[in-house]
């Protein structure tokens, strides 16, 4: 309804004559979606929620023309249900620390003027001004900046891997590949602030010495696809893309390659082949792209949160990154808050933050005064975090200690009211669906998981079927061919672990 109310909004200006001395700006994800529409007064910062277009007329007149805010329609405090008098005071955002989504709904997505007015390129105009690829890859080594795809990866050293790679032609490829059910951190970036994307990429060209770049981005993403190409266009325009970039001797060019819908093409080595043309098919590693990547030649891959970072650590300095987060783990991590939570939506927040913060905080608790049951992390990847884990910190190691991982951001919330046994059958089917059937544990396997998880939930398991599946499961995890398979048994396997009693309760209540 967004888009109503912005046409509803610039006619009302215009028919109390005020289009010249007000404008309405057209934003990407300012991150609370169950709240939307909202709308973000620029003067006083009132933030406005679930706005219609019949709320225009007044919004106009009362509020920008007499300054009289309109109560109902400001943000609620989830505690006291007092609205809030301006954004500043919304707990949602106070307790947030926003570096890759830096401008995901401040400016227009598109509009190249407003990332410039904000710090966009500040990063690619520095390196380019006289920094060495060395000194690019000190400032990420300084920052501590891991992967944000999922393994955690030290950054710096997939790009010296990369960088040392013998070699006249290299590329850059940013997997936007984004397929977990639940998640959508890629998609604001690209929708909210491409130009952050294309700018860490440019600056990864530079380091590793490559001229070429892609995004791999999944077809089911039109609006991302659409802002992140006209970006694109512009940056060519502006010089900001292909040869001799800001008046150097520095050539990149960049393009978009569309994903079809396949998970598996989220794997790095399955991503490359579909943007060779070929099968969308993980192979084995070695060779890493670092050595060996797209048409044979070294290929640095990312995803959009972790280029989105490059450019706001190179313009502000490792150290000033690495000074939020923990000791192993630096920076922010931007999670997509989704299922049985109140503020389900888009928020960044330092690496340690706890399971506990983030959901009663930040999320606003649970919806309908149920209680939290648990919170599944990572996707079909992941695994989840109970209860009495509820004040783990948000960091790579603390998640692994419990089974769970930090993945690429996606987080779904549970209430009481969730049968723990449903959610592994729900993952399971996702990724025995989504399995490219090349290796037999993955492919056989995570059938066979599926078999007796279905016969669990439809009343006919039988005693030794837990058992089954933990042997099949860990079999699994140590022998599928890729990511997807190795991780495939981690939503089972962290269900049965944490949550074995409800297992038991379903196989007990037939026998
Ligand atoms: Fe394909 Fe699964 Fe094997 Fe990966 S683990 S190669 S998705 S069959």
């Amino acid at each position: 309804g967004a888009l109503k109310l912005r046409d509803e909004l610039r006619t009302q200006l215009q028919a109390k004559g005020l289009s010249e001395k007000v404008q309405v700006v057209e934003t990407g994800c300012m991150g609370p979606c169950a709240a939307g529409p909202v709308l973000l007064m620029g003067r006083d910062k009132t933030f406005y929620v679930q706005v219609q277009p019949d709320d225009a007329e007044e919004i106009v007149q009362s509020h920008i023309m007499q300054g009289r805010p309109i109560e109902r329609l400001c943000w609620r405090d989830e505690k006291t249900d007092k609205p809030a008098a301006s954004k500043l005071d919304i707990e949602f955002f106070k307790k947030q620390t926003k570096i890759a989504l830096r401008n995901c709904g401040l400016i227009t997505p598109t509009d190249l003027e407003a990332s410039i007015s904000v710090g966009g390129f500040d990063g690619l105009a520095s390196v380019l001004a006289g920094m060495s690829r060395d000194d690019v890859i000190e400032q990420l080594k300084d920052s501590g900046l891991r992967g944000r795809g999922g393994a955690g990866f030290p950054t710096h050293m997939k790009w010296t891997f990369t960088k040392k790679s013998p070699g006249e032609v290299k590329y850059v490829v940013c997997n936007a590949d984004e397929g977990d059910p639940g998640a959508f951190m890629d998609r604001s970036v690209l929708e909210g602030d491409p130009y952050s994307l294309i700018e860490g990429m440019s600056i990864a060209a530079y380091t590793i010495g490559a001229q070429r770049g892609f995004v791999y981005v999944r077809a089911e993403y039109p609006l991302a696809i659409e802002r992140l190409s006209e970006s694109i266009e512009k940056c060519y325009k502006a010089g900001l893309l292909g040869e001799n970039i800001l008046g150097t001797d520095f050539s990149f060019d960049l393009e978009i390659r569309k994903g079809s819908g396949a998970f598996v093409c989220g794997e790095e080595t399955a991503l490359m082949a579909s943007i060779e043309g070929k099968r969308g098919e993980p192979r084995p590693r070695p060779p890493f792209p670092a050595q060996k990547g797209l048409w044979d030649k070294p290929t640095l891959l990312n995803n959009v949160e972790t280029y989105a970072n490059v450019a706001a650590i190179v313009a502000k300095g490792g150290k000033w990154f690495a000074s939020f987060g923990t000791e192993k783990s630096r920076g922010t991590k931007v999670f997509a808050l989704a299922g049985a939570i109140r503020n389900s939506g888009l928020v960044e927040v330092p690496i340690g933050t706890t399971l506990g913060d983030l959901i009663y905080d930040i999320g606003g608790g649970i919806p309908n005064g149920k209680a939290f049951k648990a919170a599944q992390i990572g996707g079909p990847s992941g695994g989840c975090v109970p209860l009495q884990h509820l004040n783990v910190p948000l960091d790579y190691e603390s998640l692994n200690k419990l089974g769970a991982v930090m993945g690429s951001g996606g987080l779904v919330v549970m209430d009481e009211d969730t049968c723990m046994v449903d959610v592994a059958r729900f993952f399971l089917e996702f990724v025995q669906e989504e399995s490219c059937g090349k290796c037999i544990p993955c492919r056989v396997g995570t059938k066979r998981m599926l078999e007796i998880l279905d016969k669990i939930c439809s009343g006919q398991g039988e005693p030794g079927d837990i058992e089954r599946l933990e042997v099949l499961g860990e079999k699994i995890r140590d022998t599928a061919l890729c990511g997807l398979g190795q991780t495939a048994p981690n939503p089972v396997l962290s269900t049965v672990r944490h949550f074995r009693d409800e297992y038991e309760a379903h196989i007990v209540d037939k026998h």
